[in-house]
C-alpha cells in the first residue's frame, strides 16, 4: 500500500466489472465510489448466470490463484447446479439471479465501498488529458484520482430501436433509470461497434428467461433436479439465420436451433434465440409459457456491444492519462467472468497509476492474459465477439495449451510468474 494519503477510484457502472474493479482498488486501500444508474448492481448479470464453463474455469482458477477470490467466492456459494455439462460446453455452474445483487451489495458494504446508486454519470470535466471530476445526473461532482468506466455496452433504447427491434423491457429498465452514458465518449476516447454477418452494428443479446411456473410440470421438476432441460423443436418451428446475431457466439451452433436448451439459474433461461410468443406457445410444455425477461422476450433483446472504448491490455483508456474502462466498455468481451477479470485488473492498475507504480499487464502464458490480449487483437480487429467459454478465444486457449482444469496446474502456472496473491490484499471488514 503506498503513502498516508489514500487513492481516490470512482468506478462509474456496478455491473460485474464496476463490482470488481471497485473490490481490487478498495483492496489496495483506495477511498472507493461506485456509481449506478439504476437501483440495484450486477447489470446485465442480473439475468446471466453461467460460470465455470469451459476456458471460464481456468480464468476463474486462474484469478483465485491471484487473490481475486471474493466475486467468484459469491457466485459459486450461490450456485444452484455444478459441473452441468450441455452442448459445446463443460463443467458449467449457474448462480441464482434472484440472490445473488444481493449477495455482492452486502459484500461491498462490507468492504467499505461507497455505492450511489439511481445516479449516472452524465458528462466528465478535464484538465488537458486528465478527468478531474464526473458529473451526475443531479449536478454534483464527484473527484477522484483515476475512473473506471465500467458503463457496459447495453442498450440506450434508441440503440435497441435503430439496430434491435425496439425496447423489449429488459433487465436494463432504461425508460426507468435512463439509458446507459458512455463515459469514455464523453472523454473523448475514441470507441468502436462490433458488428453482425450482415454489416449492422451491435449484437442481440441471445437468451431469454421464462418464468419457470409457466412451464408444463415435467419440465420444472427436471429443471430443479438435473439444472437443464432440453426439448428438440420440430423443424417447422425452428428459428432460422438468428444464431450469427447473438452477442453469445458460444451458442451460435445448430443444436440450439434444432432445440430449445432451458437451464436453471432460478429463472428457467432459454439458451435459443428469442421466440415469438404464439411460436413458443405451440411446443409441447411451453402452452402456457411467459417470458420473464425481457418482458418482450418473444419481440427480441437488448443491444450489446456497441460503443467500446479503445485501451491498452493494462485497461487503460487511450488518449486520457487517468481513465481506465473494464467488462464489456473495455473490448468485445462477452460474460460475467470475462467482466470480474477485467473489472479486477483495471481497478488495482487505478490504485497503481495514482500511486505511481508500474501497471500490471497479464501475461499471455495465463489464460487471462491471453484472453485479453486476443479480444484486443484478433477480437477487435476482425469484429469477433469474444469469451473464455466458446468460440474462437476458446479455441485459440486450446491451441495453445493454456485451457486445463487441473487447479494445481493453475496455482503453478501463476506463481511462475510471481502473481500470486497479488490481488491478496486483506482489508478491515465493518
Ligand atoms: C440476457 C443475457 C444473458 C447473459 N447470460 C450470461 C451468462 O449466463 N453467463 C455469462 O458469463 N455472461 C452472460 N451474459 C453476458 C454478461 O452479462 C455480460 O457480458 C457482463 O455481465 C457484462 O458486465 P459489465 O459490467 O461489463 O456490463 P453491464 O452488465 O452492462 O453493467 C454496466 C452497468 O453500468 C451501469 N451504467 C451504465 N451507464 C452508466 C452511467 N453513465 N453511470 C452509472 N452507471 C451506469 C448500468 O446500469 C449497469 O449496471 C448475458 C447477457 C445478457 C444480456
Amino acid at each position: 500500500m503506498g503513502g498516508l494519503l489514500m487513492s481516490k477510484v470512482v468506478v462509474i457502472g456496478g455491473g460485474w466489472a464496476g463490482c470488481a474493479a471497485a473490490i481490487s482498488a478498495r483492496k489496495l486501500g483506495a477511498e472507493v465510489k461506485l456509481l449506478e444508474r439504476t437501483d440495484m448492481l450486477l447489470g446485465t448479470g442480473l439475468v446471466g448466470g453461467i460460470m465455470r464453463n469451459n476456458g471460464r474455469f481456468t480464468a476463474t482458477e486462474e484469478m483465485i490463484a491471484m487473490g481475486a477470490t471474493e466475486l467468484f467466492e459469491v457466485c459459486d456459494l450461490n450456485s444452484l447446479h455444478t459441473d452441468i455439462e450441455f452442448f459445446g460446453h463443460k463443467h458449467a455452474s449457474f448462480y441464482n439471479v434472484s440472490v445473488v445483487e444481493g449477495k455482492v451489495r452486502s459484500l461491498l458494504h462490507k468492504m467499505g465501498i461507497k455505492t450511489i446508486f439511481n445516479m449516472r454519470g452524465k458528462a466528465v470535466t478535464k484538465r488537458g488529458n486528465k478527468i478531474i471530476s464526473v458529473s451526475l445526473d443531479d449536478g454534483t461532482e464527484i473527484n477522484g484520482d483515476t475512473y473506471v468506466d465500467a458503463t457496459g455496452t447495453a442498450g440506450p433504447m434508441n440503440n435497441c430501436k435503430t439496430l434491435g427491434n425496439g425496447c423489449v423491457m429488459c433487465i436494463y429498465r432504461c425508460p426507468t433509470f435512463g439509458g446507459r452514458i458512455s463515459i469514455s465518449e464523453k472523454a473523448g476516447v475514441s470507441e468502436y461497434f462490433t458488428q453482425r454477418e450482415d454489416g449492422t452494428n451491435g449484437a442481440f443479446s441471445g437468451s431469454c428467461k421464462i418464468v419457470k411456473e409457466s412451464l408444463a410440470v415435467d419440465i420444472q421438476e427436471k429443471l430443479e433436479q438435473a439444472g437443464l432441460c432440453i426439448i428438440p423443436v420440430t423443424p417447422e418451428l425452428q428459428k432460422e439465420n438468428v444464431l450469427s446475431m447473438k452477442a453469445c457466439q458460444q451458442y451460435a451452433r445448430k443444436e440450439y436451433q434444432e432445440n430449445i436448451v432451458l437451464i436453471n439459474c432460478g429463472h428457467a433461461k432459454m439458451m435459443s434465440p428469442y421466440y415469438p410468443l404464439s411460436v413458443l406457445r405451440m411446443v409441447p410444455g411451453f402452452e402456457s409459457a411467459r417470458y420473464a425477461d425481457p418482458l418482450a422476450g418473444g419481440v427480441g433483446n437488448s443491444i450489446r456491444l456497441s460503443q467500446i472504448a479503445e485501451i491498452e491490455p493494462t485497461m487503460l483508456a487511450k488518449g486520457v492519462e487517468n481513465l481506465f474502462c473494464a467488462g464489456e466498455k473495455a473490448g468485445p468481451f462477452v460474460g460475467h467472468t470475462e467482466a470480474i477479470v477485467t473489472g479486477t485488473l483495471a481497478g488495482f492498475n487505478g490504485v497503481k497509476l495514482s500511486e505511481k507504480e508500474k501497471l500490471l499487464t497479464f501475461p499471455t502464458s495465463l489464460a487471462v492474459g491471453e484472453g485479453i490480449s486476443y479480444t484486443l487483437n484478433e477480437g477487435k480487429s476482425e469484429g469477433k465477439k469474444c469469451t473464455f467459454s466458446g468460440s474462437s478465444l476458446f479455441e485459440n486457449l486450446q491451441e495453445k495449451n493454456l485451457y486445463t482444469t487441473e487447479k494445481d496446474k493453475i496455482v503453478q502456472r501463476v506463481k511462475k510468474e510471481k502473481l500470486d496473491n497479488v490481488f491478496n490484499h486483506k482489508i478491515m471488514m465493518t
